[in-house]
């Protein structure tokens, strides 16, 4: 089983490794890490802060039976 990090959310195929066009792509399971964050604003609502927490995702294509890990 071959697994893959991508970014999702990029304008480009979120189907890393695949010849094929019509994937269908599931998501499974997500993980967040549990890093400690309190979201931080300026008096007009700006983020002053970015959220370091990195979310996993289990991604399988239905289609070509590949799996992998998507990351945002
Ligand atoms: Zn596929």
């Amino acid at each position: 089983m071959k697994q893959f990090l991508i970014e999702v959310g990029k304008a480009q195929p979120i189907t890393p490794d695949c010849d094929r066009t019509d994937c269908v792509v599931q998501q499974g399971m997500s993980m967040t890490t549990a890093l400690g964050w309190i979201p931080t604003f300026d008096k007009y609502g700006n983020p002053l802060n970015k959220d370091p927490n990195t979310t996993t995702t289990h991604m399988s294509c239905l289609v070509c039976g590949k799996t992998w890990l998507s990351k945002r």
